[in-house]
């Protein structure tokens, strides 16, 4: 079944390349100078098949590139998002310093008017005193005297520990604006980096994504799909892979020494029979590297 198949294509395909006589000519020329003891129909079989898979190998370096672009590019984003979120923490966190510090100037500001009222009010009760009518009352004043004294080292304590307070936010709100700026630098950078490399990477993508759908071209529909399918199902993108180490180079499966034999012998499409990948040996990863 597997051999009907690329003999019927192969047919259809020269039938295409009739059209374009230099094309027509390679073909008959490759075919002629392979031609030794096998019999003309099997010798373009193999060349077929041979073709075939030097084409999805290519097409497969080709995509594997495209893939490692979009995965450097993927994470430079990230970079950017991550100091973007720092940024937005040290803006909360300078935000909030400034709230506090509002709130303590407003804790100094109800403690320096509690002194005046507590000044007031000793001057009033010392005045009251210079008209006491006896002892108790002029006691009970001294009293109401102490407590406002009291009160006002109380307050005067308070107001030294807030602006205490205040000195260290300040210092904070200053350490963190320096810090600020110089992430906001570094964004800046790093936004501009990103940019080049997108532009870069994005001509060197589409190239890329030329050179793919150009090499699609010589490839069949049937097989075509199966490649999408199969690169598409598989984490690392691989639809093509070679025998690495007797084993598939996608899934690391070993391989039968029979299938080996049939894959070296590029006589029909072998997949991994565990990973479902397109297996191809050494000799082609050499021409297409070549
Ligand atoms: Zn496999």
């Amino acid at each position: 079944m597997a051999k009907a198949t690329p003999k019927i294509t192969s047919k259809a395909k020269s039938k295409k390349s009739g059209k374009t006589k230099s094309v027509k000519k390679t073909d008959t020329k490759e075919i002629k100078s392979q031609k030794v003891d096998v019999p003309e129909a099997e010798q373009v079989i193999e060349i077929t098949t041979e073709k075939k898979l030097i084409a999805l190998y290519t097409l497969q370096q080709i995509d594997s590139q495209t893939d490692k672009i979009r995965i450097i590019r993927g994470e430079l984003p990230l970079e950017v998002q991550d100091l973007e979120d720092e940024i937005a923490g040290l803006e909360t966190r300078i935000d909030n310093y400034i709230k506090e510090l509002e709130l303590l100037k407003q804790s100094i500001a109800e403690k320096e008017n509690s002194i005046i009222d507590s000044k007031a009010l000793i001057k009033k009760y010392e005045d009251q005193q210079m008209n006491v009518r006896n002892n108790r009352e002029y006691d009970s004043l001294s009293k109401e005297i102490e407590f406002q004294s009291l009160e006002m080292q109380l307050s005067e304590k308070r107001i030294k520990e807030f602006n205490f307070k205040c000195n260290a936010i300040k210092e904070d709100i200053e350490n963190s604006q320096q810090i600020l700026k110089e992430r906001k630098d570094d964004l800046e950078i790093k936004k501009s980096e990103l940019k080049d490399i997108i532009t870069e990477t994005e001509k060197e993508e589409n190239e890329l994504i030329k050179k793919s759908v150009e090499n699609q071209k010589f490839i069949e529909d049937r097989l075509l799909t199966a490649y999408k399918r199969i690169r598409k199902n598989a984490r690392n993108g691989l639809a093509v892979v070679q025998i690495e180490r007797d084993a598939c180079g996608g899934c690391f499966n070993k391989i039968p020494p029979q299938h080996q034999l049939d894959i070296r012998m590029n006589k029909k499409i072998i997949v991994c029979e565990y990973c479902g990948r397109i297996l191809v040996d050494q000799d082609i990863v050499d021409i297409v590297n070549s």
